[in-house]
């Protein structure tokens, strides 16, 4: 199987659990919460976005097949975080602490997005 080589700096620096809005497809201004992030295909799934149906063969576990609806993957630059302290669609920044953490920066009221741990 052909591998595709991670390509980290293009994509977002977005986490599983932040809030983003849908610029783009089907799905376009809806808001959802990010449930998984795959940073190689640059791809993020965000709860009840681009739903698909998919179907399922019967097995051992259940017995009739039939179709589940689950989230289908969209493309990162398909979707903006929306930042928590102004609400708006935004850019991510970073900002580099002396004590060597890094937080994410909303770009159009700088606050800090990430919880203080
Ligand atoms: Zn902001």
């Amino acid at each position: 199987m052909r591998k595709r080589m991670p390509s980290p700096f293009s994509f977002p620096a977005l986490k599983k659990d932040d809030k983003v809005i849908v610029t783009a497809g089907k799905d376009k201004g809806k808001v959802g919460k990010i449930i998984k992030v795959d940073r190689l295909y640059h791809h993020v799934y965000v709860e009840n976005i681009n739903m698909i149906k998919k179907a399922i063969k019967p097995n051992q576990t259940s017995r009739e097949g039939g179709f589940i609806t689950k989230e289908n993957f969209l493309n990162a630059s398909n979707v903006m975080l929306e930042c928590p302290h102004c609400h708006k669609p935004t850019r991510i920044a970073h900002k580099f602490f002396e004590n060597g953490t890094k937080s994410r920066i909303c770009k159009k009221c700088n606050e800090v997005i990430d919880q203080k741990k």
